[in-house]
C-alpha cells in the first residue's frame, strides 16, 4: 500500500503535536521541515509518521513524533545554544535539533547507528551536527559545558556526569524510571542544583552505560549514591 507522506506529516503536525499542546512555532516548523521518512529504511517509510516509536538497528528504537517534540519543546530552544543528545539512534532527533540550536554534540553506543545516521544527516546537508561514538552516561567532556542536554534512552537517575555538563541555567531532559514506568523530566540547574518538571509518561529503551544500566538490565550505576 503507498502511504501519501505529505498527508501523513500534516496529520501528525495537527492531530499528535498540535492537538496535544505542542506549541512552539520554531518545533513546528522544524518537524514540519525534517524528512523523517529518510531517517527509516526504505521497507518502513510508510511508517514514518505513524503515532509510535518504529523500530531501527541493534535493537533500538526511533521515538515516537510526539516525544521528539515535547523534549524538544520542553528544551526552550532560541537558537544560540550548544546541545548534547545521547543517543542518536537513527539521528532524527538531531536532525530537528540542528534545525533549532546553533551546534548540536550526539553521542550513541553503537557504531552502526551512528554511522548510518552519519550518512543519513550528510545526505540532508547539515553541518552543524557531530556524532560521537561512546558512552553518553559520561556525557562528553571535550566540548563541554552544554546549554542543553536531552538523554533519548531510560535512566533509574541522572548520569552526575551529565548534570555536572549542563551550565547553570540550563535545562536537562530525560526519561526516569524503570522498564515498567517512567516519567520524561526537564531538570533545570538553579544555583547548582536540580529543579525537576514532569512532562509525561513515556517509554523508552535503556541507557546502557557506566553511570546507566548494566547491559543485561539488571543493575543501574551509582544504586547507593
Ligand atoms: N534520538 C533517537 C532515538 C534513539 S533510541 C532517534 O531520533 O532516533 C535511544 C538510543 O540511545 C539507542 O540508539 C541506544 O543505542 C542509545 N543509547 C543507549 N545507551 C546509551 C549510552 N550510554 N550512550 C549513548 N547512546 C546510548
Amino acid at each position: 500500500m503507498d502511504i501519501n507522506l505529505p498527508a501523513a506529516k500534516a496529520d501528525m503536525l495537527h492531530r499528535q503535536l498540535e492537538d496535544r499542546g505542542i506549541h512552539d512555532p520554531r518545533v513546528l516548523a522544524a518537524m514540519a521541515k525534517v524528512p523523517r521518512e529518510r531517517f527509516l529504511a526504505e521497507r518502513q517509510r510508510g511508517e514514518a509518521y505513524a503515532d509510535r516509536a518504529v523500530p531501527i538497528d541493534c535493537g533500538q528504537t526511533i521515538s515516537q513524533p510526539y516525544i521528539v517534540g515535547l523534549m524538544t519543546q520542553a528544551l526552550r530552544l532560541s537558537g544560540s545554544e550548544t546541545v548534547l543528545e545521547v543517543g542518536t539512534g537513527s539521528g532524527y532527533q538531531a536532525a530537528v535539533l540542528a534545525e533549532l540550536a546553533r551546534e548540536v554534540i550526539s553521542i550513541e553506543r553503537h557504531p552502526p547507528l551512528s554511522a548510518q545516521a552519519a550518512a543519513r544527516l550528510a545526505a540532508l546537508e547539515y553541518r552543524n551536527v557531530t556524532l560521537v561514538v561512546g558512552d553518553g552516561t559520561l556525557g562528553w567532556a571535550a566540548r563541554a559545558p552544554y546549554d542543553r542536554i536531552i538523554v533519548a534512552a531510560m535512566a533509574a537517575e541522572v548520569p552526575s556526569p551529565l548534570f555536572a555538563q549542563l551550565v547553570e541555567g540550563g535545562i536537562l531532559v530525560i526519561p526516569i524510571g524503570d522498564r515498567d514506568c517512567q516519567i520524561l523530566q526537564a531538570v533545570g540547574k538553579v544555583h547548582g542544583a536540580p529543579q525537576v518538571t514532569e512532562l509525561s509518561a513515556c517509554r523508552f529503551v535503556p541507557l546502557v552505560g557506566a553511570e546507566g544500566w548494566s547491559e543485561d538490565g539488571l543493575s543501574h550505576g551509582r544504586p547507593d549514591a
